[in-house]
C-alpha cells in the first residue's frame, strides 16, 4: 500500500523544501518535521503494550509502544535527518545504517556499507527521503528482508510515480508512507519538480 499524506501543513513544508532559499539547517529541520508527521501516520494502528509506570498516584499499567521491537534503518546520507527525527519519537528503538551512492552514469545505486542490528521478528522503519527510480529502496528492502523482520514500513518525503511503482511491484507487502508524490523523473533521474539532491541540500555540498 502507498499512503500519501494530504495535510495542508505537510504540503506547506514540502514547498519550503523546494524553495532554494531554504538553507541546510532549515532543510534538515523541515525534513525532520515531515518525518514526524509520517511516523504518526505510519504508527496509527500500532499495538500498545501495557507497561508498569510509577505515577504521582502510585504504580499502574499504561499502554505504550514496545520500542525494543522497532529498528529504524536509514540510507546514508540524505536519510540521516529522518533517522534522528524518528529516534526523537522512539528513543529506545535501534538504528541500522546502509550506505549507497548513486552511480551518475548508470543511475543505479551501489551499496558500500551495511550495519544492521538484529531485525528478525521486528518492525523495520526504513527511512529514505527521495524515491526517484526506486532502485536504492529496492536494494535496501532486499537487504532488510533477508533479516526476516516481522514487517517493513518505509517513510519517504518525495517520490516519483515511476519509482514508487518499481518499489510497490517488487515488494507489494510493504507499506509506503510518503509526504508527496511528484509528477515524474527527468532523463537524469531527478524527481520533477522535486527539490534537487536531498543529501546536497541537507549538508551544503552542491555539485
Ligand atoms: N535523489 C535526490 O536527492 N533527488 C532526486 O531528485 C533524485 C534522487
Amino acid at each position: 500500500m502507498i499512503y500519501e499524506l494530504s495535510n495542508p501543513l505537510t504540503k506547506t513544508l514540502i514547498s519550503h523544501l523546494r524553495d532554494e532559499r531554504s538553507d541546510a539547517i532549515r532543510f534538515r529541520h523541515t525534513v525532520s518535521e515531515l518525518t514526524k508527521q509520517l511516523v504518526y501516520e505510519a504508527l496509527k494502528d500500532f499495538p500498545l503494550v501495557e507497561k508498569k509506570i510509577k505515577t504521582w498516584r502510585g504504580e499502574s499499567e499504561f499502554g505504550m509502544i514496545d520500542e525494543s521491537n522497532i529498528v529504524v534503518v536509514t540510507v546514508l546520507r540524505a536519510g540521516m535527518p529522518m533517522l534522528d527525527s524518528v529516534m526523537e519519537l522512539l528513543p529506545n528503538a535501534q538504528a541500522g545504517f546502509l550506505a549507497m551512492r548513486r552511480d551518475e552514469t548508470t543511475h543505479k545505486s551501489v551499496l558500500y556499507y551495511d550495519r544492521l542490528p538484529e531485525c528478525k521478528g521486528k518492525t523495520i522503519l526504513l527511512v529514505d527521503p527521495m524515491v526517484a527510480t526506486g532502485g536504492s529502496m529496492v536494494d535496501a528492502l532486499e537487504l532488510v528482508k533477508k533479516r526476516e523482520p516481522l514487517n517493513v514500513i518505509t517513510l519517504n518525503i518525495i517520490g516519483s510515480p515511476e519509482g514508487l511503482e518499481v518499489v510497490n511491484s517488487a515488494y507489494p507487502d510493504i507499506n509506503i508512507f510518503i509526504a508527496q508524490i511528484d509528477e515524474k523523473l527527468n532523463n537524469d533521474k531527478y524527481i520533477i519538480p522535486g527539490l534537487g539532491d536531498a543529501g546536497d541540500r541537507a549538508y551544503n555540498t552542491p555539485e
